[in-house]
């Protein structure tokens, strides 16, 4: 967990590598629908880019066929955004009889929010996020080539209307959690590296 700009994507991916895990981040699977030109996709492509939230519904339903296509250990990136979706993750963990080993929040002060978001490429080729500082503005993906952009729903206000809707409808979430014995909060405005390191050390407390 943690709020637009937070490190999610970026972590979730070492840690995919680190302990061969199943990577899930609902945004990317959201726009790989938006990709596809379907009709779904010019739906989800109307709401994620006024940076709102999808429907719970429809969200679960897309996340269940993916999850049960793998038995591996899975990293929920950007899932569960509402109670709802927290409650739903519940009852389909329980139906696959699965377990929900950590939460984790990275928290990441607002005020750092807008200047790193405003900084944010990715790849449309391999999903790769990458933070460019002013005057090197790169144009290919340094792992794979591919042509690297703005997510539409990254500009200023709509950064600023996703933590709106963050604070009203994923904070709750937090609290969902946070007498579970399972929620723990890592200080986000680190460095990458240091950010994973305490990651992997909650983790290896878990193991
Ligand atoms: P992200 O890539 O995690 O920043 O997500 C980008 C956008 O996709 C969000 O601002 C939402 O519009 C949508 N989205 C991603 N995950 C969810 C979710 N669990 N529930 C509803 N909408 C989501």
């Amino acid at each position: 967990m943690g709020c637009p700009g937070a490190g999610k994507g970026t972590q979730s991916a070492k840690l995919q590598e680190e302990f061969h895990l199943k990577h899930i981040s609902t945004g990317d699977v959201l726009r790989a629908e938006i990709a596809s030109g379907s009709e779904l996709g010019k739906e989800i492509a109307g709401i994620i880019n006024k940076g709102n939230l999808v429907p719970d519904e429809l969200m679960i339903s897309m996340l269940e066929n993916i999850v049960k296509s793998t038995t591996k250990g899975i990293i929920f990136d950007g899932f569960p955004r509402t109670v709802a979706q927290a409650e739903a993750l519940d009852a389909m963990m329980q139906r696959l009889q699965r377990d929900i080993t950590e939460v984790i929040m990275i928290d990441l002060p607002e005020s750092e929010v807008v200047s790193r978001i405003a900084s944010r490429r990715q790849c449309r080729k391999c999903g790769e996020i990458l933070h460019v500082t002013p005057g090197t503005e790169a144009k290919a993906c340094p792992v794979c080539g591919g042509e690297l952009y703005t997510r539409p729903d990254d500009t200023e206000e709509r950064v600023k209307h996703r933590l709106e809707v963050y604070h009203t409808d994923t904070l709750p979430v937090k609290n969902y959690y946070q007498n579970s014995g399972k929620y723990v909060e890592i200080k986000g405005d680190q460095t990458p590296e240091k950010v994973f390191e305490d990651i992997v050390s909650v983790l290896k407390k878990v193991k």
